[in-house]
């Protein structure tokens, strides 16, 4: 399908492997592979496997080979990130035969990582000789864990889903890193690694066929797929309950009597996937009550002489369900509970004012701010990088919480260009209703 000019084909492999190719000019070709991996226990598995798998594979089972060929071919070399939902490894080539050349060789360390007792030792946790913790794992979430933005967002997430696959920590909390096994870890691999669990995306001028051509002599050693995979988060997704009311964490950092200035942060959940346009309108409404000297929170709450915070910072955090997101930054610690109070009185009093909703004024703010963000949208699909980045946003997200593989939810998922222009004849009502909501 076309959408906003760019060209997109969705293919499906008898594997399982769903395949997005995207035409784009200009001699780079991006990859992104993107895993639905669900945190089943705070241990962190799915991150902790993302480290795992550049160690080596059966038929290349040495360290560091993937980055040597990757440096040969490639430009940026080979990178991965983990985040609640979901493990994405990516590349960036600048030529085609580099790209063919490649992709195999990184197939074969998704799927097939040799997962060594050694390499879990080094890269994941073990005591050194002093008795002390360590592990590249280990150190990087030990340098994590107690930082504030990192307490402030697990409390927000146990708090809006308790223990669940949507609040333990992806990453792996210290303690549980101390007790995590390779065993494990192999594991959750062979559970969640397989390619009916996958989407590839690539962006750049590559014909498809060149694609399944280098992948087919790999892909033929695999198994066909399931006839009913595992979809991680369908069932989780079907079992979340609404939250009713509201409630109020505090939590002290890193003790009570600290002087270091606190934050305060508003979560709510909203809209679930496949509400494409209203996630759009929620971040057009954080927008417009939070930024710029002339938004409400803004002014009351940042600019007022009598001033509760020295910032604030906004966010829709993507999910299977959104996640709207407001916080405050440099709060009096003697004062969290009042600004917090202060905060969602603010809000309310922007609730019951119609005029900021309404698109009809010629000053409507509003109206700016979706007109500057339709273009904004516009001019990311135009430079490669972004939208290939984009595309990857998307294409996880389908795969992750679409009900089936159906095109069509994808397709829908990128007309966003349109959905801002039915933003536009929305009423005041409309944005109104979906602010106090
Ligand atoms: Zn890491």
């Amino acid at each position: 399908f076309v959408q906003s000019g760019i060209r997109m084909r969705l293919y499906s492999h008898t594997s399982g492997l769903k395949v997005v190719v995207t035409s784009a000019p200009g001699p780079q070709i991006d990859l992104g592979v993107s895993l639905a991996t669900p945190a089943t226990d705070d241990s962190g598995l799915p991150h902790t496997l993302e480290h795992l798998v550049f160690l080596g594979s059966q038929a290349y089972p040495y360290r560091g080979v993937l980055d040597l060929l990757a440096n040969k071919v490639f430009a940026d070399g080979t990178n991965a990130y983990t985040a609640q939902t979901e493990t994405v490894y990516t590349a960036s080539c600048h030529s085609r035969e580099g790209f063919t050349t490649l992709l195999p060789i990184y197939m074969d360390h998704l799927l097939r990582p040799t997962l060594s007792d050694d390499a879990f030792h080094s890269e994941v946790y073990h005591m050194n000789k002093d008795n002390e913790d360590t592990g590249v794992v280990y150190s990087e979430m030990a340098a994590r864990q107690e930082k504030d933005w990192s307490r402030l967002w697990r409390a927000c997430l146990k708090s809006m889903y308790g223990d669940s696959v949507f609040s333990y920590d992806s990453g792996g909390l210290l303690e549980e890193l101390r007790t995590l096994t390779n065993a494990k870890i192999r594991e959750y691999h062979s559970r969640y690694y397989r390619l009916d669990n996958m989407i590839m995306c690539v962006t750049g001028s590559i014909h498809p066929n060149e694609i399944f051509e280098a992948l087919e002599p790999w892909m033929d050693t695999w198994a066909p797929a399931t006839p009913t995979p595992e979809r991680p988060f369908t069932q989780s997704l079907a079992a979340l309950q609404p939250l009713t009311g509201q409630s109020t964490v505090e939590i002290l950092f890193p003790d009570g009597d600290d002087e270091s200035p606190g934050s305060v942060a508003w979560v709510s959940r909203t809209c679930r996937y496949g509400d494409f346009v209203e996630v759009l309108a929620l971040e057009a409404l954080l927008e417009l009550v939070c930024d710029t000297a002339v938004a409400p929170l803004r002014r009351a709450l940042v600019d007022a002489e009598d001033a509760l915070c020295a910032d604030l910072a906004w966010d829709v955090d993507e999910g299977p369900e959104y996640l709207a997101e407001i916080v405050m930054q440099a709060v009096d610690p003697d004062n969290l509970l009042g600004a917090a109070e202060a905060l969602r009185a603010e809000l309310a009093k922007a609730a019951g004012d119609a005029d900021l909703f309404d698109m009809a004024s010629p000053s409507s703010r509003l109206r700016k701010i979706i007109e500057n963000n339709r273009w904004a949208w516009i001019s990311t699909l135009e430079n490669g990088s972004s939208l290939h980045k984009e595309i990857v946003h998307i294409a996880s997200a389908f795969s992750c919480f679409a009900a089936s593989d159906d095109a069509m939810t994808l397709e829908r998922a990128c007309r966003r260009a349109d959905d801002y222009v039915t933003l536009l004849s929305k009423p005041t009502e409309w944005w109104q209703h979906l602010f106090t909501k």
